[in-house]
């Protein structure tokens, strides 16, 4: 998650304060909701409603290549939650996975 923050220049700055998670997303795709911070984190996205940036995971697990897509979503300047998108759904995520390499992408 810090790695989508400090790889976009708009977030990199950005206050966030500590971040609490309220909520697991249930499906077991381990997406999840952060409390809803008492200050605006970053001004600059007051009214606004995007992602910060993505990550793209390329990993094997037993001798198989995955994919998985993690987005970091905030609304009105406030991160507010964390989603993976996990493409084998609905086989669950992978405990353990030997990661082959990742992309970050911001939405600047
Ligand atoms: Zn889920």
């Amino acid at each position: 998650m810090h790695e989508i923050v400090s790889a976009n220049p708009d977030w990199a700055d950005a206050n966030l304060g500590e971040l609490f998670v309220i909520a697991e997303c249930t499906c077991g795709c381990q997406s999840v909701i952060f409390e809803e911070p008492p200050f605006v984190q970053n001004p600059k996205f007051l009214g606004r409603q995007a992602i910060v940036g993505e990550i793209d995971i390329h990993f094997r697990v037993d001798d198989k290549d995955d994919w998985m897509l993690v987005l970091l979503h905030f609304t009105d300047g406030k991160l507010t939650y964390l989603e993976v998108v996990w493409y084998n759904f609905p086989e669950p995520v992978p405990k353990n996975w030997t990661e082959i390499n990742r992309i970050v992408r911001t939405a600047r």
